[in-house]
């Protein structure tokens, strides 16, 4: 928003300079022409404004881009006189597509080169869609188009747009700037404000005695806080650690849970596995479900417990492959909203049923929904952990997890963790990871 608003400051100096220069001199302003000048200028800064915000996030969304070249292509068959004005075209294409990259590098240490193509096919539409529009309405053109006496306005026009070229470069260089040198810079900023803090505010030193709050994110706690007056300052720690001040799946924050270890324990909608990602072994649990051998031992425990008190469950689902996970997720987008299957079905790669800990289960064969408020469920509720189980997806965490309420979805972490989050009150896995595995308790 700041870029925008410096970029619209500028265009309207820039325009009233113009304007008190040329006025009283004997030149006409061409009044249209300078509206599509200034239109056309904003919305070059918006582009940028658009790809500093979104672009590193969506690195595949060429679509997006695609859509917003067309304008760029549209207008300027409709601005200028000549259609040689074409290479200005190609031009402004150029600078931005380098734009792109240049965020794409800085964000995710690649970059995409279909953007080129699909950046120009949605310029050329453009200006083809431009062209068809000055064939149809030429009467419309010759109204905005500068004449060759002109020659002066027609120059300082061009300086407008030569702005937003000087200012797409200006942001690049502050962007470049802010992610070289970004953590050094942040941190010099930080401990200054921490320094300037230690009289009376204690502004920063609520998160210093906590230990599994990071230096780093001191700025992210903050805002979180901001926007949840009500929680305490340990719970908005564990929670933006855990990156819940972030949307699900945003590509920065998204790790691969599987990178060095076969046994990855996190997953969820900011840890995925891999696609090829298979557990170190797999044995069968009941019927043809598959999990890892300490899942079934666990659960044979288990069940001998539980039917020992006359209930009995059954397994609906056990390990599944990302290939599996990804038909039955396009199988349910086939009938539900996407929003609302994202909260009862991961993405393939982000299930916990890859790692083959993760059991659904049920007292009613091949019937999850059946299974909440039995007395089965009540009695898995309440023991699983003492097998080293937890029920993973809670009410009460719905926020967390991103998922609703899954009674019926046990997954194993072992007794050690299971009994410590007992113990401990802690009630999903997310706040466990931050609090023992990220950081080391004192
Ligand atoms: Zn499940």
């Amino acid at each position: 928003m700041l870029y925008f608003l410096l970029g619209l400051l500028s265009i309207i100096a820039l325009q009233s300079i113009l304007f008190m220069q040329y006025y009283g001199r004997g030149y006409r302003i061409n009044k249209k022409h300078m509206f599509f000048s200034v239109i056309f200028s904003l919305y070059m800064i918006y582009v940028i404004e658009f790809l500093h915000d979104k672009i590193i996030h969506m690195n595949t969304d060429l679509i997006m881009i695609m859509l917003l070249f067309i304008p760029v292509g549209m207008l300027m068959p409709m601005i200028y006189r000549r259609y040689r004005n074409f290479l200005l075209v190609m031009v402004y294409t150029v600078l931005m597509d380098i734009l792109i990259f240049i965020l794409q590098n800085l964000a995710v240490g690649r970059i995409n080169l279909l953007v080129l193509l699909f950046s120009f096919v949605g310029v050329l539409f453009g200006f083809f869609a431009g062209t068809v529009l000055n064939r149809t309405f030429p009467e419309f053109r010759k109204s905005i188009i500068l004449k060759k006496r002109k020659k002066k306005i027609l120059f300082a026009l061009y300086e407008i747009e030569l702005v937003t070229i000087c200012f797409a470069a200006l942001f690049m260089m502050i962007s470049m700037a802010e992610n070289i040198s970004g953590k050094n810079l942040n941190k010099k900023l930080k401990d200054t404000i921490s320094y300037s803090h230690n009289g009376d505010d204690k502004r920063w030193n609520i998160y210093d005695s906590i230990y599994y709050a990071d230096e780093d994110k001191y700025g992210r706690y903050e805002s979180y806080a901001g926007k949840h007056p009500d929680m305490s300052v340990e719970e908005v720690v564990w929670r933006v650690d855990a990156n819940l001040d972030k949307e699900f799946y945003d590509e920065e924050y998204t790790k691969y849970a599987d990178a060095d270890t076969d046994k990855p324990l996190l997953i969820n909608k900011f840890n995925r596995v891999s696609e090829d990602f298979e557990p170190y072994r797999l044995i069968k649990i009941e019927g043809d479900y598959e999990a890892t051998p300490e899942t079934v031992s666990a659960y044979k425990r288990l069940i001998e417990d539980l039917e020992a008190e006359g209930m009995k469950i059954y397994v609906v689902s056990a390990y599944r492959s990302v290939a599996y996970q990804k038909r039955l997720h396009n199988y349910y987008l086939k009938s539900d909203e996407k929003e609302v299957v994202e909260t009862y079905s991961a993405r393939p790669g982000y299930s916990e049923h890859h790692t083959g800990r993760a059991l659904d289960v049920s007292q009613v064969y091949n019937n999850l929904d059946a299974f909440e408020g039995s007395d089965e469920a009540d009695w898995v509720y309440k023991n699983a952990y003492k097998y080293g189980f937890i029920v993973r997806y809670k009410a009460s965490q719905t926020d967390v997890t991103g998922y609703i309420f899954e009674p019926w979805h046990i997954v194993y972490v072992g007794e050690e963790i299971s009994r410590t989050m007992h113990d401990e009150n802690i009630e999903t896995l997310e706040e466990y990871v931050v609090k023992y595995i990220d950081h080391v308790k004192p």
